[in-house]
């Protein structure tokens, strides 16, 4: 799996601790080179500001960011203010999202998009129609990040090979996945999954509806039972019962290296179906993913990260 391309996926952070490890991570992932750093969104706009942080240190580390974006919870004017405000920050490659409606039960503005389709071709809309964002910029945001940005945006979108737990059925998400490509969405990434026969089995149904994008598996580095247990809960997944009692068994040495060995073998096991990439949930630990990228073969053993970690 060598010439496997990779990327990584981090969140905004929550704290100065949290700022530093994210910090370090940017670095690691810039020395190892990936296709692209995708950095998560808080439903309802709740952390546009940090996500702009994040995206744009990336940028500054020479790695090409890919923005999370999501709108429910965002009357449609909002979600094209935020759309113009990552394009004006040199913001070229969008993972476009419904998002889900919030726990408490705040009611969706009447103008909300209902859907990751409808997004997608908002974000469209508003890459060509080239409005100069008229307010005034975030703080951080370089002028030069106007003039970089190159015409025309790459919109990526989420799959779902065991469904999306709204949906109810494999064929429902793979007529959502299509309905997303039919609108210009041109790359999708999947959601965790424990199986790679999940991954093979989705892949093959999206074909035979005729979706033609690449998708990107996207792998969860399982590096302690809590990780293992609270992704799988996000995504409305079931738990691997043997790979779940031997993390709550284990140290949290022993968690980290029992997780790196499961997020190689997944990815090795999916070799024989061609996937176009791995996309790589890190919770901003680039260490564990680092070492993955090392167990499939993806770096020159000899590679070393220098970060300022101890
Ligand atoms: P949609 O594609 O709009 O689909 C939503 C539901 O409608 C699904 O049930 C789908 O099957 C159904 N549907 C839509 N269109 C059709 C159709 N034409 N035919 C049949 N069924 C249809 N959430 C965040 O808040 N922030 C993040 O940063 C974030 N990042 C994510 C990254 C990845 C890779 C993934 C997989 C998920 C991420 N999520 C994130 C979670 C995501 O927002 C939720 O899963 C949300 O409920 C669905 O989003 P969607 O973009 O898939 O929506």
């Amino acid at each position: 799996m060598s010439a496997l391309p990779y990327s990584f996926e981090l969140f905004p952070p929550r704290n100065d601790a949290a700022a530093v490890r994210m910090l370090e991570a940017v670095d690691a992932f810039a020395a190892v080179e990936p296709a692209f750093v995708s950095v998560t969104f808080g439903a309802g706009g709740t952390t546009s500001r940090h996500s702009l942080g994040v995206l744009q240190r990336l940028l500054d580390a020479g790695v090409s960011p890919m923005a999370h974006l999501t709108c429910t919870g965002l009357g449609v004017s909002d979600t094209a203010r935020l759309v113009r405000q990552f394009l004006d920050a040199g913001i070229t490659k969008f993972l476009a999202l419904r998002g889900d409606p919030p726990a408490d039960g705040v009611p969706e503005p009447a103008t909300s998009l209902r859907s990751a389709a409808e997004l997608v071709q908002l974000i469209d809309r508003v890459d060509s129609e080239r409005v100069p964002y008229a307010e005034v910029p975030l703080p951080g945001l370089r002028a030069s990040a106007l003039a970089e940005r190159r015409c025309g945006v790459e919109i990526a979108v989420a799959a779902f090979p065991n469904g999306h737990p709204g949906a109810g059925v494999h064929r429902g998400d793979v007529d959502a996945l299509l309905a997303k490509q039919e609108v210009g969405a041109t790359l999708a990434i999947t959601q965790l999954f424990h199986d790679p026969y999940d991954y093979a089995r989705y892949v093959e149904l999206a074909r035979a509806r005729g979706v033609t994008i690449p998708i990107v598996p996207g792998v969860v580095i399982p590096t302690s039972h809590r990780r293992l247990v609270r992704s799988a809960q996000l995504a409305g997944e079931g738990l691997p019962r043997v790979l779940a009692e031997r993390l709550e068994r284990a140290t949290p040495d022993e968690a980290v290296a029992i997780g790196v060995d499961a997020a190689v073998a997944l990815i090795d096991s999916l070799a024989e179906h061609d996937p176009p990439g791995v996309h790589l949930y890190t919770f901003n630990d680039h260490r564990p993913a680092i070492d993955v990228l090392h167990g499939i073969g993806a770096l020159a053993p000899t590679r070393t990260i220098t970060t300022g970690a101890p």
